[in-house]
């Protein structure tokens, strides 16, 4: 296993740990017009109860860690989706890092921001998304990392693909976000989003339990949840049924992750679709800062270079739809 390099200097990334996390209330402001239909059955939690914090090691023992670079965006300029993000919540863009992330698996870099409070460290959101399936990745836009924003909420996905952690990300918290980026841009010929189409709904109306208390919020989310099942099943040797005796209940949610997204949720290969990359913008807004920007050092080109990968345009009627994640911390 190889660690990712900052600048030249290479060094050892320090294992982030599972840790709880108190969630004072698990208020969900599920901000965007879900018109996604309520779970009509809404069938119950699965049990006995799946081992999440034993999920959460075996996962990470599973999935290696790609080796990596980065590099530091030039003062004052940052990827719109980081500074909308900021500005929505409060937050001055001035605050944020902006980097690119380069694995070994892709000639495009990921772009992430993350605010100088933030719980998560760079290293923390290098070496976890690092560890995820490339194909995975390819659906994630920006990757976010805030402070606490006291909102209850461990993790935030916003179409096409932006992701935003207050803490350390968890390897099953990035499998449930990015599994929204799959569900909502990966199987588009089926419907967008896959969980919202009949072929989801009879694969649910097929099981008599889902993964967890959060799946049963709408299709959505158990497709995300599930999606954490999904991923451990294939890459966790001995799968799923090796700590839930009860695995036949959820089967047909998470067969039919597996065998419609196939290698998407595998790990090994290379990148061969992307998100596009937010615009890049100024830090500063405003008329004032106008003639400050004009003393920026050039604007960062985050187009892709690579002629073999193809871009994924979002739909511009999601844009901005938004789902929030308790985690499973509050367990
Ligand atoms: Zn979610």
């Amino acid at each position: 296993m190889s660690s990712p390099t900052r600048d030249r200097s290479r060094g050892h990334v320090p294992e982030p740990t599972a840790r709880g996390q108190h969630i004072p209330t698990p208020l969900l402001t599920l901000a965007a017009a879900l018109s996604v239909r309520a779970v009509d059955d809404n069938l119950p939690t699965i049990q006995p109860g799946l081992d999440w914090d034993r999920m959460e090691t075996d996962l990470r023992n599973s999935l290696s860690l790609h080796s990596s670079t980065w590099d530091y965006w030039g003062a004052g300029w940052i990827p719109q989706a980081c500074r909308d993000f900021a500005t929505g919540h409060g937050l001055s863009p001035y605050d944020f890092t902006v980097f690119n992330v380069h694995y070994d698996d892709c000639s495009e870099p990921w772009i992430m921001c993350r605010h100088k409070d933030s719980h998560a460290s760079e290293i923390d959101m290098i070496g976890i998304f690092g560890r995820m399936p490339v194909h995975m990745r390819s659906y994630v836009r920006q990757f976010m990392a805030t402070p606490g924003l006291n909102d209850g909420i461990a993790g935030l996905w916003m179409y096409p693909g932006d992701i935003m952690v207050e803490d350390r990300p968890l390897v099953r918290l990035l499998a449930h976000e990015m599994s929204h980026g799959l569900d909502y841009m990966a199987l588009t010929q089926y419907g967008q989003p896959f969980s919202g189409t009949d072929i989801w709904r009879n694969n649910y109306a097929q099981d008599s339990a889902v993964p967890s208390d959060y799946s049963r919020t709408n299709f959505v989310e158990d497709f995300a949840e599930v999606g954490i099942i999904g991923v451990y099943d294939k890459v966790v040797p001995g799968g799923i049924g090796t700590i839930e005796p009860s695995w036949n209940r959820i089967f047909h949610q998470y067969a039919t992750y597996q065998g419609y997204l196939g290698d998407n949720v595998l790990p090994g290969g290379s990148c061969r679709a992307r998100v596009g990359n937010s615009q890049v913008v100024p830090m500063g807004n405003s008329a004032k800062t106008v003639r400050r920007d004009d003393l920026l050092g050039p604007k960062p080109d985050v187009s892709f270079k690579n002629s073999t990968i193809t871009v994924i345009n979002p739909d511009p009627k999601f844009k901005g739809l938004t789902h929030v994640n308790p985690g499973h911390h509050a367990h």
